[in-house]
């Protein structure tokens, strides 16, 4: 008898296959492998999984990720800069890059495409901007994607910050059309933050 015909190991493959990067085969390796170091891995992932279920929010002011029990890295001191993106692989990508080592905003998604004059559909809008006021910050960064969507995104924020007078730049037009940042690889990220240009609102 297989051992995947327990329905426990069962239902943990299924789960684990679903993780990015992962298919059944690899998700099978992984669940033998918790099986055989149940005391050393099964045990101590069970707590730290329930840990992170429970303690981990996304912080309602930057959209990042926060333990309740202490502050969010949005709440530090002072930063000159920062760098919106989309949603949180983005910025772990640019992260990993080493480009950019300042502050992030997560969105948490984009505008629709058509023009839209609600309060930006739950995304984290209003609160770039107070963060901006908040914090004197110099430059903000818009690193959403190059998709008719991150672009009219882009220029709602930009409309946004236009009293603020923070300098606003969107990466360079190297992010191919449609390219999303998660997927570029690091010299085209590279590029396109260096040569970075100023939005002009009008
Ligand atoms: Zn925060």
């Amino acid at each position: 008898m297989a051992s995947d015909t327990v329905k426990e190991i069962e239902d943990l493959i299924k789960i684990i296959s679903k993780l990015p990067g992962l298919g059944p085969k690899s998700a099978k390796r992984i669940v033998l492998r918790l099986i055989k170091k149940r005391e050393e891995l099964i045990k101590p992932l069970t707590n730290t999984l329930a840990q992170v279920y429970k303690n981990v929010v996304r912080c309602n002011i930057c959209g990042n990720l926060k333990s309740t029990k202490s502050n969010c890295v949005c709440m530090s001191k002072k930063y000159d800069q920062i760098c919106v993106v989309e949603n949180l692989a983005d910025m772990f990508v640019i992260e990993n890059s080493g480009i950019f080592r300042g502050h992030y905003h997560i969105l948490g998604g984009t505008l629709p495409s058509f023009e839209s004059k609600d309060s930006g559909n739950g995304l984290l809008i209003e609160s770039l901007v107070n963060r901006v006021k908040k914090n004197s910050v110099k430059e903000v960064i818009l690193a959403t994607s190059a998709s008719i969507e991150g672009e009219t995104t882009a220029h709602y924020i930009s409309d946004s910050l236009k009293d603020t007078k923070v300098k606003i730049t969107r990466l360079a037009k190297g992010v191919p059309v449609g390219g999303e940042i998660e997927f570029l690889d690091d010299g085209t990220l590279f590029s396109a933050f260096k040569n970075r240009s100023p939005i002009v609102s009008d």
